[in-house]
């Protein structure tokens, strides 16, 4: 059997009950097969796959905390510090009630090839809790962030593990989070990133995730003489992601047309009003039901659907799995040009597959959605020189860095012969910076 199929069944074998995890590894290891099977003496030499694919560290711990009627409860806190080889941790920290050490760790995996993708100094983390902010009062949300704190900081710090937001946690949690560090540590320094910019935050940080999925976007159809202006854009989720790829890809002359959360979605056939999505999610917390208010004329369904929608291009922003077969065979049979995702792994694996035998341009989530991490690098940069660049000097090289990932993924797909496929190139491209890293510093 060959090196990357006995890894893939090892994995499975000693990670049982976390599908999300095998399925990230597939992916990569699959990708990577070309260089594995060319170096495999020394590969195996070296158990490099066995130590690509084995975290670093995995800490797990008890988060208790009080709701505002005096009971206590207990939620459980991750941080999987994964690959350290190109830089310090980074990742995000999801809050939401799916969370288990297996998501974690799909995420993480995730993570590595991401920031590596970047082209910036930052190795693969991820963490969070199976805590749902959702419904609770700021000082219970406060409460949860200052427990959890209180025993992540013994872990993390500016130059060791660098988390950020992810689904869950946003500019409030980092807040709170920050807050109970420097109480604890005594120390002022970037050891998160989404900070608020009166503490150290990096202008375009909120923006970056879904802004760089449009440079993207934007560059790969370019590259295809194709325009984003005039395009019908559907859109899933309606959170930082979706919110600000949405802005975005209206400032390039598209229109986007759905959204959703996690009850039911949206379709405005006269374009999403972006105005209204923000002041709904990100100032009442409140449910997509409201948009109606704004807008009368649009339409609100209940559960899954912006994929039934026609779309020149579709850009899942929501969560993992979102877009399956059905979804997918909707979508060429609409007419769909591209796939580009926002979120980490929002397509299924068959899905994926469909999308790219009917000549889709497919673009996944570690490539697509890096400038948000790639964005927190930069907040990294502008806190250890003491330091705020400008939104524009951000946002610029931003836009750089994305253009650059998709030639970056667009070479290495065409390098290994593989023209077109962007889930090789992606992997590859990350792996190939991290094995570099790995080789030179040895065993460990
Ligand atoms: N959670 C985001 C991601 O999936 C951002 C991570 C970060 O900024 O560190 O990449």
């Amino acid at each position: 059997m060959s090196y990357v199929d006995e890894i893939i069944e090892q994995v499975i074998a000693k990670n049982p009950d976390e599908p999300e995890f095998h399925q990230a590894v597939r992916e990569v290891l699959d990708s990577i097969r070309v260089i594995v099977d060319a170096n495999e003496e020394q590969f195996r030499r070296d158990a490099l796959l066995e130590r690509l694919v084995n975290p670093e560290r995995q800490i797990k711990f008890r988060v208790p905390w009080v709701d505002d009627k005096g009971n206590a409860h207990v939620n459980t806190g991750y941080r999987v510090q994964f690959n350290s080889a190109i830089g310090p941790y980074k990742g995000g920290l999801r809050l939401h009630p799916s969370v288990n050490i297996g998501i974690i760790k799909f995420l993480g995996f995730e993570q590595i090839f991401k920031n590596s993708l970047t082209g910036l100094p930052i190795g693969g983390g991820k963490g969070g809790s199976d805590f749902d902010p959702k419904g609770k009062s700021d000082r219970e949300v406060m409460a949860f962030c200052q427990s959890f704190m209180t025993e992540l900081c013994k872990y993390i710090g500016a130059d060791t593990d660098v988390p950020a937001g992810d689904i869950g946690t946003g500019a409030r949690e980092i807040g709170y989070m920050f807050g109970q560090y420097k109480r604890i540590r005594g120390l002022f320094e970037g050891t998160l990133t989404g900070k608020g910019l009166s503490y150290g935050g990096s202008l375009a940080r909120t923006e970056a995730t879904g802004y760089g999925l449009l440079y993207l976007t934007d560059e790969l159809l370019r590259c295809h003489d194709i325009s984003m202006e005039g395009k019908t854009v559907a859109i899933s989720g309606a959170g930082n992601v979706a919110i600000y790829a949405a802005e975005k890809a209206q400032q390039l002359g598209a229109k986007v047309v759905t959204c959703s959360d996690s009850t039911g979605w949206i379709y405005d056939a006269e374009g999403i009003d972006i105005a209204a999505l923000k002041e709904i999610k990100e100032v009442k917390r409140a449910r997509l039901t409201e948009y109606k208010n704004y807008r009368p004329n649009a339409e609100y369904h209940e559960g899954k659907g912006v994929w039934s929608v026609k779309a020149d291009v579709a850009l899942p922003c929501a969560t993992q799995n979102e877009l399956d077969i059905e979804d997918a065979k909707q979508l060429v049979a609409n007419g769909v040009i591209a796939v580009c995702e926002g979120a980490n792994m929002p397509t299924t694996e068959e899905a994926t597959k469909y999308l790219q035998e009917n000549g889709i341009y497919f673009v996944p989530g570690k490539a697509a959605n890096a400038g948000g991490v790639a964005t927190s690098a930069l907040e990294m940069s502008q806190n250890s020189e003491h330091m705020s660049w400008t939104f524009e000097e951000v946002d610029a090289k931003l836009k750089k860095i994305m253009e650059n990932i998709y030639h970056n993924i667009d070479n290495a797909a065409k390098k290994y012969g593989f023209d077109g496929n962007y889930v090789v190139g992606a992997n590859i491209a990350g792996f190939e910076k991290v094995l570099d890293a790995m080789n030179a510093q040895g065993i460990v």
